[in-house]
């Protein structure tokens, strides 16, 4: 059985003591890929070395979180330009919508996002979407940049941390969307979720940690790692009825695919 974590934070500050110990934790626990997932200008040499260090286990994903859509300007687009064409980035993000955790104002996101999913078409580079509290508007900005377009590979990207509801997981998958699933689907509350995961099928559903945030129901209330994806695609196999064998094999896939990952 092997896992991939589609989406981790290994740069953050909680794992400078350990980060090399985290990743080889990653490898026995058959984690064998990982996609390092850079959030502002500030972290992308961050993700580049470590991209280049573990060439075989980790890659990068360079963007602008919502967190920090004011920092998004010329400047910013023109260099993500330039690192997008590198080996070792394979996708441009995250970039989004959070309407829960920031004070800037919708508009700015807006914009930055809409110019963001405008350049990695442009790129030919699939994206890491961020939403939260905002699928109304996100389905909007989807639809108008990619309804009536076909991605060149199976999927435009992956809105990551899937929260929505199940007429967002459908719409998000038929428009050619991965669907995120990380720690949330282990919390025995989120029936709802899991619901949504159901009918929108393992076939657009991928695994991500997002590291050091989001640990499942063993570990609630301590740092994440890219080690708790079995556990995490143990509880999608309860859910979807499926065996976590074909989970694994299944999830894998979609991410080498979604990511273009060299086989
Ligand atoms: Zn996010
Ligand atoms: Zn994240």
């Amino acid at each position: 059985m092997e896992w991939f974590d589609t989406h981790a934070h290994l740069g953050d500050g909680q794992f400078s003591a350990d980060r090399e110990a985290v990743l080889e934790r990653a490898l026995q626990s058959k984690v064998l890929k990982i996609v390092e997932i850079a959030d502002s200008p500030a972290e992308w040499e961050g993700a580049l070395a470590m991209s280049r260090a573990r060439p075989a286990q980790v890659r990068a994903s360079l963007g602008l979180h919502p967190y920090y859509a004011d920092q998004y300007c010329d400047e910013l687009v023109d260099d993500l330009a330039k690192k997008a064409g590198l080996p070792e980035v394979v996708a441009v993000g995250e970039i989004g919508l959070d309407y829960v955790k920031t004070e800037i104002p919708k508009e700015v996101q807006l914009k930055a996002l809409a110019s963001l999913l405008s350049a990695s078409l442009d790129w030919d580079k699939p994206v890491v979407v961020h939403c939260r509290g905002a699928y109304e508007d996100l389905r909007l900005v989807l639809e108008r940049l990619f309804r009536g377009k076909t991605p060149r590979g199976r999927y435009w990207g992956v809105v990551h941390c899937f929260s929505g509801t199940a007429p967002d997981a459908l719409f998000c998958r038929d428009l050619g969307f991965a669907l995120g699933v990380d720690g949330p689907v282990t919390y025995p509350k989120n029936e709802s979720l899991r619901q949504a995961l159901r009918e929108a099928g393992v076939e657009c559903l991928v695994l991500e940690t997002d590291s050091p945030y989001l640990p499942p129901q063993s570990s609630r209330g301590k740092r994440n790692e890219p080690a708790a994806i079995p556990e995490i695609g143990a509880a999608l196999s309860a859910a979807l009825g499926v065996a976590p064998e074909a989970v694994a094999a299944a999830t894998t896939k979609n991410a080498l695919d979604l990511f273009r990952w060299p086989r």
